[in-house]
């Protein structure tokens, strides 16, 4: 029956397969960091397909091209790869560098960011259903594990999800796959966690005070990161809904502060999120 899993994050790399019904328990037996990773990267490995895959081979010898051909530390790339076992066999994902830790996947973008690699040739044909499906299940498990979302991000350049051609001149993951095709199957079955004042003031907003908004949160919410030990605390005592929200509403307020006045809808919003028992950044 079911396999009891133990926390492994003390390794970097894995290599361990997981059939679907593997990866809540397993995700939720680890430790992923008092700072959890916050956006999910979804790639294709172009090569190997599923045709040539041939399980932790393939997976091994990606990360020694990784170590050998592009000089990459051993043991770090991406965080997983939806594959079959082994050729013919069942799908599942197989764990390469564990999520606690940074992997390398994307340039610039790979400080707490899941990369996920689908073996595929996304130039070739879309990612099937059943692929989405286990890839959904990973997101949908760190979700639960972290208590906070991925999923803010429906446009280019804004945090949450996103692909790799948004951040570099390729087709990862490739030409024929339509990123809101990707982005919605996650969004459908991923949980919405983000609190109702939130949603009810991005509703509120026009796609480009949208795109400002969610650009200036990702900057907040790196640079929140980096430097406070107060969002730190609030993940460890596992307040509010910890320095996602906080990040978001410091976005809200550093878009406002630049604007010179608080819209009378975003004062509302505010006030609603204080109300609620959140914090509000640059307000105690
Ligand atoms: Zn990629």
């Amino acid at each position: 029956m079911g396999t009891a899993f133990t926390d492994e994050s003390k390794r970097l790399f894995l290599g361990r397969f997981l059939l679907p019904e593997e990866i809540e328990p397993w995700i939720r037996a680890q430790s992923l960091g008092s700072l959890p990773a916050i956006y999910g990267v979804t790639h294709h490995t172009w090569a190997p397909t599923p045709a040539t895959w041939k399980g932790r081979s393939s997976l091994d010898g990606i990360f020694r091209y990784y170590r050998e051909n592009l000089g990459w530390p051993a043991g770090v790339g991406p965080h997983f790869f939806v594959a079959p076992r082994e050729r013919g066999g069942p799908w599942g994902v197989w764990v390469g560098t564990h999520p606690r830790h940074d992997g390398i996947h994307v340039s610039g973008w790979n400080s707490r960011s899941i990369g996920m690699e689908y073996v595929w040739n996304g130039d070739l044909a879309p990612f099937t259903p059943e692929m989405l499906r286990i890839g959904t299940l990973v997101w949908q498990a760190i979700e639960r594990k972290i208590g906070l979302p991925i999923r803010i991000s429906y446009t280019r350049g804004s945090p949450g999800h996103f692909m790799h051609r948004d951040k570099s001149p390729k087709s990862c993951p490739g030409n024929r796959n339509d990123r809101a095709a990707i982005i919605d199957a996650y969004r459908a079955s991923t949980q919405t966690q983000i609190p109702d004042f939130l949603e009810d003031l991005m509703a509120q907003l026009t796609d480009e005070e949208r795109d400002q908004l969610l650009a200036d949160i990702h900057n907040t919410a790196l640079a929140s990161m980096e430097q406070t030990e107060l969002q730190k605390r609030t993940v460890k005592s596992g307040q509010a809904l910890s320095y996602r929200v906080n990040a978001l509403l410091a976005g809200v307020l550093s878009l406002v502060e630049e604007e010179g006045e608080l819209p009378e809808v975003v004062r509302a919003e505010l006030a609603k999120a204080t109300e609620a028992g959140f914090t509000v950044p640059g307000s105690a």
